[in-house]
């Protein structure tokens, strides 16, 4: 959002990797590649509403890079949706995809639109005429959009559906990889749908590791309660963990005995969210981000833990779920503080790796077991986190730096040795 007064989000994301940049000198052509999407797609598209009228709405597919393979990036649909947002959200994901070793680039897209004020009937035709839209622009070997905020395996299902409709015959059934994050039953990995949460935990068990601390020992509050933040809150609770607050877009909740997350995750699909959950009190917004807790885990949108939320955080780590929960002003304090961080593109890459496995299932046609997708999510995560501790520990800077670098390293790599066309 760039409304007055408010900084780009696009240039804290092209800032965060600039830093990184110069702790390893970075070639400036690189940076000045990476400090601007490749393209930039904006379709303006009627949707037919239930009560026979027409609306307009505005989509976006922002390509950021493809040097390492095809674009790869979530699709959200949420009312603050607009160009600056989604410039942040692609540049991120090349980052991310080059830090955890999947043969993928960054991309990100969306529609501005508030999904709760739509009929089930009116978001399949927004979500048809949307890739209708996009056409020629996604494909499973160039651009593949997966779910987001306000997005589903059954958005995925309808994108799927509409681009293979709309490619000849012979190529509908080899188009399935075209999104990731379907359903099973239509070609979705088992184990896809929980996995960025997944990935979360086992970034949280990590740091356990580096720390002497263990799981069970652990008291953790989570803002958002939607895929990554309920499946991260669900598994962190059967490992052990204590969960004593979570918040949503209708309420926050806490009890320090710990929340029962099954039930709050009934109670919030019976209800529309975690609001008025009878097992917790209800706090204030900001009371979420004083609570003595161990973990903080921002899991809803970006921008969250401003300077004053990194003030009164009394936690020793904010592992980041979403992507850009920290503003760059919440950084310097949570630095001068002490409180660690944990980056987005490290701990919420279990989503994009398991959606690399589902787009290799779809590519040979075969289903593989959950153990095989989650043991090797586990390792490509903890993979990234040993790079990272060991780039840190070596340039003496910030985990986030550090993860930065050791996706630059890749990308620069792959540059100097294929050069820059012509
Ligand atoms: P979602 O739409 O399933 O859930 C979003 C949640 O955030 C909802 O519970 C909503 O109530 C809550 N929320 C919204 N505004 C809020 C506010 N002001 N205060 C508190 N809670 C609020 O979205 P998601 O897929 O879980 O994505 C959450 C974050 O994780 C996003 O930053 C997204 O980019 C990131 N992420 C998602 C995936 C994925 O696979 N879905 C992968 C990587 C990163």
């Amino acid at each position: 959002m760039t409304g007055a007064g408010q900084r780009s989000l696009h240039q804290s994301a092209v800032d965060q990797f600039q830093r990184a940049a110069d702790l390893i000198d970075l070639n400036d052509s690189y940076r000045e590649i990476l400090s601007h999407p490749k393209n930039e797609i904006i379709v303006n598209f009627p949707v037919s509403l239930d009560d026979g009228s027409k609306k307009v709405f505005t989509g976006y597919r922002i390509q950021h890079n493809n040097l390492l393979g095809p674009y790869k990036g979530g699709l959200r649909f949420h009312p603050d949706v607009d160009l600056d947002e989604v410039k942040a959200l692609a540049a991120w994901m090349t980052f991310k995809t080059a830090l955890v070793g999947v043969p993928f680039g960054g991309a990100k897209g969306g529609v501005t639109i508030d999904p709760s004020q739509y009929s089930e009937d009116e978001m399949r035709r927004v979500v048809r005429r949307f890739t209708h839209a996009l056409g020629s622009n996604i494909g499973p070997d160039h651009d593949i959009p997966a779910p987001d905020v306000g997005t589903s395996s059954k958005t995925m299902d309808w994108v799927m559906d509409t681009y293979a409709n709309i490619s000849p015959p012979g190529f509908r059934q080899s188009v399935k990889g075209v999104v990731t994050g379907k359903s099973i039953e239509v070609g979705g990995s088992v184990g896809r749908e929980e996995a960025t949460g997944r990935g979360v935990l086992y970034s949280l068990r990590h740091w356990c590791g580096e720390k002497g601390r263990r799981l069970d020992d652990l008291t953790v509050s989570v803002q958002g309660f939607g895929n990554v933040g309920s499946f991260f809150a669900e598994l962190a609770a059967e490992a052990g963990c204590t969960i004593v607050a979570v918040a949503d877009h209708t309420g926050t909740i806490a009890n320090p005995d710990g929340i029962a997350i099954p039930k709050l995750r009934l109670w919030a699909d019976q209800n529309g969210g975690i609001d008025g959950y009878p097992g917790a009190d209800a706090i204030g917004t900001e009371e979420l981000f004083s609570l003595p807790v161990d973990v903080m885990v921002p899991a809803a949108l970006q921008n969250q833990i401003s300077a004053a939320r990194a003030r009164a955080l009394e936690c020793k780590i904010v592992l980041e779920a979403a992507n850009g929960p920290t503003t760059p002003e919440g950084e310097v304090v949570l630095a001068a503080r002490g409180i660690e961080v944990v980056p987005d593109i490290l701990a919420n890459a279990g989503g994009v790796i398991v959606s690399y496995f589902e787009w290799l299932q779809n590519k040979s046609a075969r289903a593989w077991s959950f153990a095989d997708v989650d043991d090797r999510m586990r390792e490509l995560v903890w993979q990234a986190h040993d790079r990272v501790v060991e780039r840190r520990i070596g340039l003496g800077c910030s985990r986030r730096e550090a993860a930065y670098v050791v996706a630059l390293d890749r990308i620069a790599d792959v540059y100097d040795r294929r050069g820059i066309f012509p």
